[in-house]
């Protein structure tokens, strides 16, 4: 399915330099070419338009794994050709999912025996994890209201308007209602209380998120479990929670221990996290465990012959790579417990050290808590001439990738910087970030403010004192040129501001 556009309408086929070594025509965008054309040459076409994507190292927008060791990715290439779905033909890439589902399910203390299986699933990501999760909730909440003679049509789940986007995918795409619970100014997580106070009969389950993709902060489980723990018992309904742990899945069992937000916590049911986001393998894998079998409508579970044993499968898709599953597996045994403890704290000191600098500098707030994921998201003490979303575009100057966005309903007042420290951010990296995030300010102090020239009667100017003593460049007479950029500018602001959330 191709819903984006080719790029610039202008010119339809790819002119290479290189590949005119091979061949002299150009290729087509829009249709198959008629020829083939050597294998270097696609190579060389390919290679050379990629270079213009951003450096994935650089990109501190994503939670995403950039970064594996050498002997992982070897590992990977091997099984690059594996379908995943072969069950029988590839028993033992099975098998180590398994693996994976039970260590994962340990990891979230889920009541198990020693040697007994876990209820979980191995998938492309978080989004199909919640998908799977939500609709093991609806069907369970659909089987009770039935028994019970009641309507089953109206099912609705309560969130935080934090939540990730794939939370309304899953509400629109099974015909689930969505009900958030509005951000304010300040606190930009669910608010347990407001939460519990939304739920209803036709409530299928409540979902928590461990560390909230805007800013990083962990939702209050435990209080979330007590509150409702109190309204099941004077409804006498028995409305679950599940918690989003999309990011924060591997990192509170190694830097937060004590913290109690997953199966320790009775009214959680199921659990989803990003195998490749601090799981630590690249993009293409998620996880969804279940706390018990109960908690899986048997109806929603497939039942392949492998090998003679019955392997239960519940996914959305069929095929897939086998890469990912290994690579999971790979980090899990590697690194151990030890290994993946390292690895947070050292995410986190990282964290620290950007934090530390970015307030530094008197020009920012921070809006991320120092429990959470490993990530800093600020703001501009002062936005009267410049605003974040300004900062996020000259840092791309230096190459880095930094996100700017507005935050949900009712903070959408609030815009905010986000860098996520991952594995191979390193302190050297946070540093020199810090050092560009200054040359940018000093840079944009020199410039007239952007309000400015948006101009036009509603733009505010800037307080007298906040325009530098050097800085002759107030706008007054407009020439064309200046006409036509205010135009480009307010619309870019508006497209800005009609834009979701892009952030993942
Ligand atoms: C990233 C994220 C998701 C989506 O996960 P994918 O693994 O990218 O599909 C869902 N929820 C939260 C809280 C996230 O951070």
């Amino acid at each position: 399915m191709v819903l984006s556009r080719a790029a610039s309408e202008s010119d339809v086929s790819i002119h290479s330099t290189f590949a005119s070594r091979y061949v002299r025509s150009a290729v087509p965008r829009f249709r198959m070419p008629e020829q083939s054309i050597p294998k270097e040459a696609a190579y060389q076409i390919i290679n050379d338009e990629l270079m213009l994507d951003g450096n994935p190292r650089l990109n501190l927008a994503s939670f995403v794994t950039t970064w594996m060791e050498p002997e992982c990715d070897r590992l990977i290439m091997s099984a690059i050709n594996k379908n995943y779905v072969d069950m029988d033909e590839y028993p033992v890439t099975t098998e180590l999912q398994n693996r994976c589902v039970n260590m994962i399910a340990h990891l979230f203390n889920a009541p198990l025996g020693d040697s007994e299986a876990a209820v979980g699933v191995g998938t492309v990501g978080s989004s199909e994890a919640i998908m799977l999760a939500g609709l093991a909730f609806k069907r369970r909440w659909q089987n009770k209201m039935r028994a019970q003679g009641k309507p089953c049509d109206k099912p609705n789940i309560v969130t935080g308007a934090n939540v990730q986007v794939c939370w309304e995918k899953f509400a629109r795409y099974f015909e689930v209602e969505l009900k958030e619970v509005k951000l304010r100014d300040g606190y930009y997580v669910m608010d347990p209380e407001k939460a519990v106070e939304m739920v209803d009969e036709n409530t299928i389950c409540v979902a928590a998120i461990l560390g909230s993709t805007l800013n990083g902060e962990f939702e209050d489980v435990k209080l979330l479990n007590d509150l409702l723990t109190q309204k099941n018992q004077q409804t006498g309904w028995d409305t679950p929670i599940h918690v989003d742990a999309a990011s924060g899945g591997f990192i509170a069992p190694f830097l937060y221990p004590e913290l109690e937000w997953d199966f320790r916590v009775p009214l959680v049911k199921s659990i989803n996290v990003s195998g490749h986001k601090y799981g630590l393998v690249y993009a293409g894998i998620g996880w969804v465990i279940w706390r018990s079998k109960e908690d899986l409508p048997e109806e929603l579970v497939f039942h392949i012959n492998y090998l003679g044993a019955d392997q239960p499968t519940f996914t959305l898709n069929f095929s897939k790579g086998s890469s990912q599953v290994i690579a999971q597996y790979y980090q899990l045994i590697r690194l151990g417990l030890e290994g993946y403890r390292n690895i947070m704290e050292n995410c986190q000191e990282n964290a620290t050290v950007l934090r530390d600098g970015l307030v530094s500098t008197g020009r920012f707030k921070v809006v991320s808590k120092e429990k959470g994921v490993p990530l800093v998201a600020f703001s501009l003490v002062d936005r009267s001439r410049h605003d974040e979303f300004e900062v996020s575009e000259y840092l791309r100057r230096f190459g880095w990738i930094v996100p700017a966005y507005t935050m949900p309903p009712d903070a959408q007042h609030v815009k905010v910087l986000r860098v996520v420290i991952r594995e191979d951010f390193s302190r050297t990296l946070a540093e020199r970030l810090v050092l560009d995030i200054q040359k940018v300010l000093h840079d944009l102090d020199a410039l007239p403010s952007k309000f400015l020239l948006l101009a036009g009667d509603s733009a505010k100017p800037p307080e007298k004192s906040l325009v530098p003593e050097d800085n002759g460049v107030i706008v007054l007479k407009k020439s064309d040129v200046e006409r036509q950029r205010e135009v480009a500018r307010a619309w870019k602001k508006f497209v800005i501001a009609h834009k979701r959330n892009g952030v993942c």
